[in-house]
């Protein structure tokens, strides 16, 4: 099947649900890029700062590039800029390094911060102690170049449902939680991305908002020379 054969058939699946579709482009060709755009998709994700950096400015200016991979502090200079939603932020240096590139350029850069909800270690990510101290820290308070618009998860890569249910769900409660609380003018809970192509069926009936997906429109092809 086509890229917009594939879209057609997510949105369906889509079509109960109020949620985001991120196409997850990385690794993929401009053209393969240009075709998801053609059919509408205006919100893409790249994983890699350089990959991110050097497509962005080949294809039209109204995409809206999400960081969805991990975020090393000395590369956020590179898509400060023009970045729309920063997923990965799994520390309170690394919101401190954007807010500091922010306040550079005059841009208030929005970020969702990353929690850990895999049974994997290898998974980046804050546990809920973590996440807690963030939002509800002093430092947070002094950053007035970030804006923190809610949370990110990626669940444990597994063909058992429960599992994925089970670690979709804890995010989606510590995010209610968050959210009946009173906050930080930096921290909105508006934003729950979860979910991508093996698991975003899951993730939309727990509740997610914004899915990542990227084989399930590309195909599984890795085209990086
Ligand atoms: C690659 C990636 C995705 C998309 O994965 P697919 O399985 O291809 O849909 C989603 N989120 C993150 C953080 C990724 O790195």
């Amino acid at each position: 099947m086509g890229i917009k054969e594939n879209l057609d058939h997510i949105k369906n699946t889509f079509k109960d649900h109020d949620c985001l579709l991120v196409a997850v482009s990385k690794t993929k060709p401009i053209g393969a890029i240009q075709e998801a755009y053609e059919a509408g998709i205006r919100d893409f994700g790249e994983n890699k700062v350089q990959e991110l950096a050097e497509k962005a400015p080949q294809l039209p200016k109204d995409i809206r590039w999400h960081m969805i991979g991990h975020l090393q502090r000395n590369k956020v200079k590179y898509i400060a800029s023009f970045v729309h939603l920063i997923h990965g932020v799994d520390s309170l240096r690394l919101l401190n390094q954007i807010n500091k590139e922010g306040e550079k350029i005059n841009r208030v850069i929005p970020c969702l911060l990353q929690m850990h909800i895999a049974m994997e270690e290898s998974k980046f990510g804050l546990d809920e102690n973590e996440v807690e101290e963030i939002i509800w820290g002093e430092a947070i308070r002094k950053m007035d170049f970030i804006q923190v618009r809610g949370l990110m998860g990626m669940a444990t890569n597994t063909e058992n449902k429960k599992t994925i249910q089970r670690e979709f769900r804890s995010l989606k409660v510590l995010f209610e939680k968050i959210k009946s609380t009173e906050l930080p003018k930096q921290v909105k809970m508006e934003i729950l991305s979860m979910g991508m192509s093996g698991d975003y069926a899951v993730a939309l009936e727990e509740g997610s908002n914004m899915v990542r997906i990227g084989s399930a429109i590309f195909g599984a092809g890795n085209y990086e020379q």
